[in-house]
């Protein structure tokens, strides 16, 4: 049993409830047939003997049956005894034990080993004196033979029965298991062929649980295949990423190695190298805390923190920067905002949208931090006065390695194109959203949208 397949276990499960109910149902229709029977000769025994004192007279101190006295009616043998049990007319059937106590108004069975009876007596005393016993005995040979005929039947009938039930349950459970065959069929094919693209692609008109398993394993299987292909373009995008500044290193080093005597050729080819390398160290930087910030949860330790607090923080310590490029940091925050975050990075993620709002605003500009309260969410909106996102790029702007700018100018800046994906991690690991509107010339809008919660509570 514990080899068989579900398909197999259901089917037997099947044949034996069906095979369990028809033996119920063929015993309760034996006992119920066979009390009928019973009760229908126990009553017509009964009417039998009953009717016949309607042919017995005592005319006067004698006893007188008339010849329409019938000795034999519906099935029943009747006959007559006189008050001390001698038989005075009538015969008993042949193999009906002869010794047969005669008992006034009972119903008697008796089981010989050629024949089943059922004996009814009534005794009768007239007025004159003169007693009399009438017997009625009914063969019940005839009812039981019946009985044992559709028994027989009913038994042979049984195998078939037992194919029909064996054939019907496996019809309808291998129908039922159909989905799941399929469900394994994809999954195996998946593991064999990794291939990710497949699906299981259950039919749409079926509605029932194994429908909404294929699809929710279907749903699975997407999310998987963007994950894969996600780290794929990942690998490779950090595999570019790494080989320009490689490239770099090897041929200025190279060319520092051809001149040997000339050290102003020499200290070139080192400055390049130095700031090659210090590109390089800057984006393995910006992928770790990436891996970091995407590791989110795991490594998180939230507190109860004043955002208000944290962003004049961050201000302060950008207040250097700002200032160098002539940019002014305008505060508009609402004090008693506290939430429950990890402040380090949230710290680092306002601190990369405030920085980009200073490589990319122009000298007399400004930055604005503006945190307020609206509904049940708390907006932390960091915007510029800057050049702005021309519109075709914004869709994009928190892809991994997505610049607007020429490649070769933000490389310079030592930028990687990684902020905006990790400050987007940031976000969504605090439950929240970040939006932008930007206008080319006129300046960008980030707006982090937080919920808003107690801060016992962790958000
Ligand atoms: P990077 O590290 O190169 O700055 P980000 O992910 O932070 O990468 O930003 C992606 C791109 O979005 C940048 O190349 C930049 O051109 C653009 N960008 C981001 N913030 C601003 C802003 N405040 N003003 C104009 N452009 C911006």
């Amino acid at each position: 049993m514990k080899n068989l397949s579900i398909k197999q276990r259901v089917t037997l499960y099947y044949a034996a409830v069906f095979l369990l109910i028809t033996g119920l149902v063929i015993g309760g229709f034996y006992a119920a047939f066979g009390y009928q029977t019973n009760q229908v000769s126990q009553l017509s025994l009964e009417r039998a003997v009953k009717n016949a004192f309607d042919f017995i007279e005592t005319p006067g101190d004698w006893l007188e049956i008339s010849p329409d006295f019938d000795f034999y009616v519906d099935d029943v043998t009747l006959l007559v005894y006189g008050p001390e049990g001698t038989l005075m007319l009538g015969h008993e059937p042949q193999s009906f034990p002869q010794n047969t106590a005669l008992r006034s108004d009972e119903h008697q069975s008796i089981d010989t080993t050629l024949d089943q009876w059922q004996v009814y007596d009534l005794y009768t005393e007239y007025p004159n004196g003169l007693g009399v016993w009438v017997r009625g005995i009914h063969s019940l040979s005839s009812s039981a033979a019946t009985l044992r005929r559709a028994l027989i039947t009913m038994l042979l009938a049984m195998p078939l029965l037992i194919l029909f039930a064996l054939l019907l349950g496996y019809r309808v459970t291998r129908r039922a298991f159909t989905p799941i065959e399929k469900i394994q069929q994809t999954a195996r094919a998946i593991e064999r062929d990794r291939d990710l693209s497949r699906r299981i692609n259950l039919p749409s008109e079926r509605i029932d649980e194994l429908s909404l398993l294929g699809s929710t394993f279907d749903d699975l299987f997407d999310q998987l295949e963007t994950a894969f292909n996600r780290e794929k373009q990942f690998t490779s995008d950090v595999s570019h990423e790494l080989r320009t500044p490689i490239s770099v290193i090897i041929s200025q080093a190279e060319f520092g190695l051809d001149h040997p005597d000339d050290p102003a050729l020499r200290e070139q080819s080192l400055q390049a190298i130095l700031q090659q390398s210090r590109q390089m160290s800057q984006l393995v930087t910006h992928l770790l805390e990436l891996s970091r910030a995407a590791r989110g949860a795991d490594l998180m330790h939230p507190e109860p923190i004043n955002l208000a607090e944290l962003c004049e923080m961050v201000a302060e310590e950008l207040a250097e920067k700002a200032a160098e490029h002539d940019i002014r940091i305008i505060q508009k925050l609402d004090p008693d905002i506290v939430l429950t975050l990890d402040q380090t990075q949230m710290v680092r993620a306002l601190i990369n949208l405030m920085q980009n709002g200073i490589e990319h605003g122009h000298a007399g500009g400004f930055i604005m931090l503006d945190l307020q309260r609206r509904l049940n969410a708390v907006h932390l909106i960091v915007s510029d006065d800057g050049h702005g996102i021309p519109v075709e790029h914004l869709p994009h702007i928190f892809d991994r390695f997505y610049q607007v700018d020429t490649a070769r100018t933000a490389r310079q800046n030592g930028n990687s194109g990684l902020g905006l994906t990790m400050v987007r991690q940031i976000i969504e690991n605090h439950g929240g959203t970040i939006e932008v509107q930007s206008t080319e010339g006129v300046g960008s809008t980030f707006t982090i949208i937080l919920p808003d919660q107690p801060s016992d509570e962790p958000v």
